[in-house]
């Protein structure tokens, strides 16, 4: 398809709730909303605006999009946070090939949109579509088909990489595939992706066949995962809260795109706003396992089955715009490891034990198992084995310390922490997680940097 026939993408679409702020001095603040520091935002909006828009500023520069990570990977403090949101043009879509080329600051919203109409999906998407195209390849983020997709930099044909030094080259697993690879999961610290290549699916229908299964136990989630492990999406939520009898109890939520071809058309606009900051004692280990209870009830059988929309099914917590405001003012920790299968199963039990003593955990928990399709990138995260992510809300002397246990014996079961979910680890830790960083340190840019970065090595650049 020629570029002028493709309808642009009206970026007002997401309300400007869903948006960080634009211009000036004002606060950009990551997902967890800890840390928070002041800084700069520098919004861009043309692909040749960069590097000019930097020249002259101190402090160095960072590439961002939506701020949905978690911690201080998308923050640096007291610098300059190049906003991409606004550089969000589709450039080129061909039907035959599903081939979409886009702006970097278009978000995965935008392009499903445009896509689900004209009968394709994203190859692979997180839990929130609220997130650009560069912060997915600069996370190299995975979602609920890893076990048979790998990560989205696995569909990334080619993307350009700009530096701050002006120069410019086109990245793909042939062309410049050191460059590739240093940048899918590099943390936006390569360069600045300006447009990028993904190879798009083909649906016939909005619609998922759905089926939720209660399991009792890690055993039994891992023979689930055994049993359905060639159904395109499986994930599963883990009850952390419960000892005893109900330990480690979850649904196991498995789906595909519906063969019948049905509706095509695009979402409706999200209307729910979690309206001010929940004060710090509205999540306890009462109201959470009171959750955790009625969640795992809610499911009345042991096994349902379900035609359901996409949206409910991979972006259930988009409904809610701001939900992260739940947390209340200190913000929250996000804690997501991988666990290699040799010690998987033994990492999950104590390490969930350890979760459910300090009963700190949030409601928001999942685990997956991990597949051995490789990943692109030089620092991505996901590895073969079994990956748990949850929220613990910030509570001070508590969470850090847990956070820091947990950190330590996912380093003794021999798996990694998630950058992208991370404001917490060592940087002892993370260099035991990624012995590889010393390689990314090589591609870095000179300008670029971000505050988790410098936390993890300890490297403050003079800018
Ligand atoms: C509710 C929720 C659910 C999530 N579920 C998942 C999940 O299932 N799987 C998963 O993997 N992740 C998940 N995430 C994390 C999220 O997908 C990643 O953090 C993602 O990278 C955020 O994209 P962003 O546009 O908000 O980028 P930001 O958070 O703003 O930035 C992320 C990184 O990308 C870099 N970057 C951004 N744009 C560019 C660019 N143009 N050029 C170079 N670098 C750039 C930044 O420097 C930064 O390092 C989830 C997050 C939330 C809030």
């Amino acid at each position: 398809m020629p570029l002028s026939a493709v309808p642009a993408v009206a970026s007002d679409r997401l309300t400007s709730e869903a948006l960080p702020q634009p211009e000036g001095q004002a606060p950009f603040e990551s997902w967890g909303r800890f840390p928070r520091y002041p800084g700069r935002i520098v919004p861009m909006h043309w692909q040749q605006d960069f590097p000019a828009n930097i020249a002259g500023l101190h402090n160095g520069a960072l590439p961002v999009g939506m701020g949905r990570s978690y911690g201080d990977s998308c923050l640096l403090k007291d610098g300059n946070l190049v906003l991409t949101t606004g550089m969000n043009r589709l450039l080129h879509f061909d039907p035959e090939t599903g081939i979409l080329t886009a702006e970097a600051g278009l978000t995965l919203a935008q392009i499903l949109d445009f896509a689900v109409p004209r009968g394709f999906f994203l190859p692979v998407t997180p839990g929130t579509k609220y997130v650009t195209l560069g912060g997915a390849i600069a996370n190299d983020i995975h979602g609920k088909n890893h076990h048979v997709a790998g990560t989205f930099g696995n569909h990334v044909t080619r993307f350009e990489l700009v530096r701050s030094d002006g120069s410019r080259r086109i990245c793909s697993p042939t062309q410049d595939p050191d460059w590739f690879s240093a940048t899918i999961g590099g943390l936006g610290l390569t360069g600045m992706i300006t447009w990028a290549e993904i190879r798009l699916k083909p649906i016939v229908s909005r619609m998922i066949d759905y089926e939720g299964i209660q399991f009792h136990g890690i055993d039994e989630f891992l023979a689930l995962t055994e049993q359905y492990r060639n159904v395109e999406y499986t994930v599963s939520w883990i009850d952390c809260a419960s000892t005893g009898r109900n330990f480690a109890r979850g649904i196991f939520m498995l789906g595909d795109h519906s063969r019948v071809p049905g509706e095509l058309k695009p979402s409706p606009q999200p209307r729910l706003v979690f309206p001010f900051e929940a004060p710090g004692f509205a999540l306890n280990h009462t109201t959470v396992s009171l959750f955790n209870t009625a969640f795992f009830h809610k499911q009345m059988k042991p096994r349902v089955q379900a035609l359901q929309d996409y949206e409910p099914f991979f972006y259930p917590l988009d409904k809610v715009l701001h939900w992260n405001r739940m947390y209340g003012k200190s913000g929250l920790l996000q804690f997501q490891y991988a666990i290699p299968w040799e010690s998987a199963r033994e990492a999950t039990i104590t390490i969930l034990g350890e979760i459910a003593k300090s009963g700190l955990a949030s409601f928001l928990a999942v685990l997956k198992a991990f597949g051995d399709v490789p990943s692109p990138g030089l620092l991505s995260f996901p590895q073969p084995g079994i990956t748990l992510a949850l929220d613990f809300p910030i509570k001070a002397d508590l969470t850090f310390p847990l956070v820091e246990r947990l950190a330590d014996m996912t380093l003794y079961f021999g798996g990694r922490l998630y950058p992208a979910k991370d404001a917490a680890m060592t940087a002892a830790q993370f260099q035991s997680f990624y012995p590889q960083w010393e390689q990314l340190a090589r591609f870095r840019d000179p300008v670029i940097t971000s505050s988790f970065w410098e936390r993890v090595t300890g490297d403050r650049p003079a800018l």
